[in-house]
């Protein structure tokens, strides 16, 4: 019996090692593994580069407290800066308490600049956020929050899509809009570049903040650093985790200057976000997310999708849709997934469901075409198998 809680509903499969895009078990077994930890391992596993940079700092220093300065931390943030519309960051080791941080920031802004009241958050419903207290009620899904009350006041939600929704729902207590640029957990449901745009002009109409979650979209899975480019705004606030750490627990938050004087001494802190250990994978993931690797996403998101529509024409009572951007995609089957996610499996490909019958497909952004074309065979496979 296993002392482990039951909290998870795990398949009866354990790894003893991975490489690249393919992970084996301790049966023996080699599975292309499109999960990737859920949008994680951005790089793969066991990956060459890491495993040097983890070991490098491994015996210079793991850990010191954040009451001292961490010289890998500087740079991770100075990179992130750099590269996008950030000023300043605050590391955190997940993508819950990157999001909850957002929150705190948005809040402390406007409380910073006089206006305590106007503390309310408006998010999708069923968006997710992460399981944290405050993220589950940023989610308001009935499944996340069952069993969990008292609620967490300021929250308020709208239907995806609903937009007229979303413009009455903004009164004079709301602080910010909070949005995955792309719902991954909910679907891989892309909100349109024009959507993304007009939000953008609503919060700058209305004085509100916009809060990007792009703890599972960003770091190069879309084919661009960040998700939010395609459309072409500036975000205020926005967290990361998964793809940064490329498989170490890593989460921050980026944010502009003007919330981020809000962050004074003592308003916020956390004992392991931005040790060295973790900043230094991150400064090593980081320096691989370059052109020539998002060149590689986009160029294999091109080659995966176009395929899969070629297979959903030709299952089309099977495959409802196709969707998702870069290497963050969905396929949406009629029916409950759960079957084909086995059968799939079964012919050692591994993926992972989402909401609405969506079975998500993660491959490491430095995926190999042949693996592709390997998870295409599989997948036509079981579409016939099935059909
Ligand atoms: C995974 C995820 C989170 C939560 O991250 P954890 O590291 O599991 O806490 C938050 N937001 C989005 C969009 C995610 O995909």
């Amino acid at each position: 019996m296993s002392a482990l809680a039951k909290n998870y509903k795990r398949k009866n499969i354990s790894f003893i090692r991975g490489d690249g895009s393919f992970l084996f078990s301790t049966d023996g077994k080699k599975y292309l593994d499109f999960v990737q930890g859920i949008a994680v391992n951005s790089l793969g596993h066991s990956n060459k580069f890491l495993i040097k940079a983890i070991n490098k700092q491994a015996k210079k220093v793991w850990h010191v407290s954040n009451a001292f300065k961490i010289p890998e931390g500087e740079i991770l943030a100075k990179k992130l800066v750099n590269r996008t519309f950030a000023d300043s960051v605050i590391f955190q080791n997940s993508g819950a308490e990157a999001t909850e941080t957002a929150i705190k920031v948005a809040r402390r802004y406007f409380y910073s600049i006089g206006k305590p009241k106007k503390n309310r958050i408006i998010c999708i419903k069923n968006s997710f956020h992460g399981r944290t207290l405050a993220a589950i009620h940023a989610s308001g899904s009935k499944k996340m929050t069952e069993g969990f009350g008292p609620k967490i006041p300021g929250f308020d939600h709208f239907e995806f899509g609903n937009h007229e929704k979303l413009k009455k729902l903004i009164n004079k207590n709301t602080a910010a809009i909070m949005i995955e640029t792309i719902m991954g957990e909910g679907g891989i449901k892309v909100i349109p570049n024009w959507c993304i745009r007009a939000i953008r002009k609503l919060c700058n109409k209305k004085k509100i903040l916009l809060i990007l979650d792009e703890v599972q979209c960003g770091i190069g899975r879309s084919g661009k650093f960040f998700a939010f480019e395609y459309a072409k705004v500036k975000p205020d606030i926005v967290p990361i985790a998964k793809g940064i750490g490329g498989g170490f627990p890593i989460g921050a938050v980026l944010m502009t200057k003007k919330v981020s004087k809000a962050m004074i001494p003592g308003t916020h802190g956390s004992t392991f976000g931005g040790n060295p250990l973790s900043m230094a994978v991150g400064n090593a993931v980081l320096s691989q997310i370059n052109e020539k690797l998002l060149n590689n996403v986009n160029k294999m998101s091109k080659h995966f999708i176009s395929n899969l529509l070629k297979i959903k024409e030709k299952y089309p009572n099977i495959i409802k849709d196709v969707r998702g951007v870069g290497l963050l995609i969905g396929l949406q089957l009629f029916n409950d997934q759960t079957r084909f996610i086995k059968k799939l499996m079964d012919n050692k490909l591994l993926t992972i469901r989402a909401a609405e019958n969506v079975i998500r497909i993660l491959p490491p952004l430095n995926v190999k075409k042949s693996e592709i074309n390997l998870a295409l065979k599989i997948i036509n496979k079981v579409c016939k198998e099935l059909n």
